[in-house]
C-alpha cells in the first residue's frame, strides 16, 4: 500500500509498505477514513523531532474502521468507527494508573504512531493498546466531527484540566491556532470567562466568524484588558501560541496566584525571569497532552456543545498528500487544518 513518509531531514513523501498485520494480542488494524496534518507533523520532516525513526509513515490524527483485532482486544469490535489516539498506552504502568499515559513506560508509550512506528497517513494503521488507543465514536458524530478528538482536541481538554478552571474564572488563551482553539473551547466548557489572542489579523477575522462563542483579541487588546481585570490579570493563562516573547506575555498576563498552563512547543529555551515573578506566586504546568479522555471528549461532540469542524479549512484527497502538506507548511490561503479523504 502507498504511505505518506517521512525520509530524510527536509523530505518526505510516498513509499510502498505492507499492508500493517496483528503483532501482539492486543493490537487493532484501523482502515483509516479520514486524517490530517499536524504541525509535529512538520517538526518531523524538518528533523526537530529526535525520536523520530527515518522511513517511518507520517500521521496521528485520524479516524478509521477496525478491520481486524487481537484476541484480548475487548472495547472495540470490527465494523467499530473509531477516534484513533495520538498516544499509545498500557494503562496499567504507575503513570498510566495516575492518568499521564504520555509518560507510559511502555516500549511505544506515549507520541508512537506517525514518529517512531507506522501511523496514518496510509490506507491501514496497526494501533498497539487498541483498549486504550481507540474510542468508538457515537453514531451522531461524523468523521469530520470526530477527527481532532486524538490529538488536538485531546490537547485542549487536558490543558482546560490541569488549569484547574474555576466557574466564572478569566482565561486567557494565547494563539488562536488549530490547538489554541481547542484550548478556548474546552476552556469555557470548564467556566471559564476566555478571550482569545491571536495577533495575525485574517486568522482573528476567520475565528470571530467560524467560533463566535469566543472573545477573539489583539495581543495589545489581551494585555489591556488582562490588567483591568478584577483581581490585577488572568486567573488562568493557557499558552498555546509558542512564538516569541509569548511565554513572557502569559506569565505577565497571569494575577498572583493564578494557574500557568504551556502547552506550546518551542524550538527554543525560555527564561524563568524567577526575580520579576517574585511574590507573584505562580503555577506553572507544562507539557506533552496526557490523552486519554476521548470518551469524554466524543460525549461532549454528540451532546452538541463542541464542534470543531470549521476548523478544516481544507480538503485533499490522499494521493495530493503533498500538495496537503505544501500548502499546510506554507500557511497558505488562511489553511487552519486540511483533512485528507481516503
Ligand atoms: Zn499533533
Ligand atoms: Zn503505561
Amino acid at each position: 500500500m502507498q504511505s505518506y513518509c517521512y525520509l530524510s531531514r527536509g523530505k518526505a513523501g510516498f513509499c510502498e509498505k505492507a499492508k500493517p498485520v496483528i503483532l501482539d494480542e492486543r493490537d487493532a488494524i484501523v482502515r483509516v477514513t479520514l486524517s490530517s496534518i499536524c504541525t509535529s507533523d512538520l517538526h518531523i520532516i524538518r528533523g526537530s523531532v529526535p525520536r523520530a525513526v527515518k522511513g517511518v509513515t507520517l500521521g496521528h490524527e485520524a479516524v478509521g474502521v477496525v478491520e481486524q483485532i487481537g484476541s484480548k482486544v475487548g472495547n472495540v469490535a470490527l465494523g467499530d468507527r473509531v477516534a484513533i489516539n495520538v498516544e499509545t498506552f498500557c494503562g496499567e504502568c504507575y503513570f498510566c494508573n495516575h492518568g499521564w499515559v504520555n509518560n507510559c513506560t511502555d516500549k511505544d508509550g506515549g507520541w508512537a504512531l506517525g514518529c517512531r512506528i507506522d501511523g496514518m497517513q496510509a490506507p491501514y494503521v496497526r494501533v498497539p493498546y487498541a483498549d486504550t488507543g481507540l474510542t468508538k465514536i457515537p453514531a451522531n458524530v461524523t468523521d469530520k466531527q470526530g477527527l481532532f478528538v486524538g490529538d488536538i482536541l485531546a490537547t485542549g481538554y487536558w490543558a482546560a484540566d490541569i488549569s484547574e478552571i474555576e466557574n466564572g474564572d478569566n482565561v486567557l488563551v494565547l494563539g488562536g491556532g488549530p490547538t489554541g482553539v481547542c484550548c478556548a473551547l474546552c476552556a469555557q466548557i470548564a467556566g471559564g470567562e476566555v478571550i482569545l489572542c491571536e495577533k495575525n489579523e485574517g486568522r482573528g477575522e476567520f475565528l470571530r466568524k467560524n467560533f463566535p462563542s469566543i472573545k477573539v483579541v489583539t495581543p495589545k487588546e489581551a494585555e489591556r484588558l488582562c490588567a483591568a481585570m478584577p483581581r490585577g490579570g488572568a486567573d488562568r493563562v493557557i499558552e498555546a501560541a509558542g512564538g516569541e516573547g509569548t511565554f513572557e506575555a502569559a506569565w505577565k498576563a497571569a494575577r498572583p496566584n493564578a494557574i500557568v498552563t504551556v502547552v506550546a512547543m518551542y524550538d527554543k529555551a525560555q527564561s524563568l525571569p524567577l526575580p520579576d515573578m517574585y511574590g507573584k506566586n505562580l503555577t506553572f504546568k507544562t507539557g506533552g497532552v496526557d490523552g486519554c479522555k476521548c470518551a469524554e471528549i466524543l460525549a461532549l461532540i454528540a451532546g452538541g456543545k463542541l464542534d470543531v469542524t470549521p476548523l478544516i479549512t481544507h480538503t485533499f484527497p490522499f494521493k495530493e498528500l503533498d500538495k496537503a502538506y505544501a500548502l499546510f507548511a506554507e500557511r497558505r490561503d488562511g489553511v487552519m487544518k486540511v483533512a485528507i479523504t481516503y
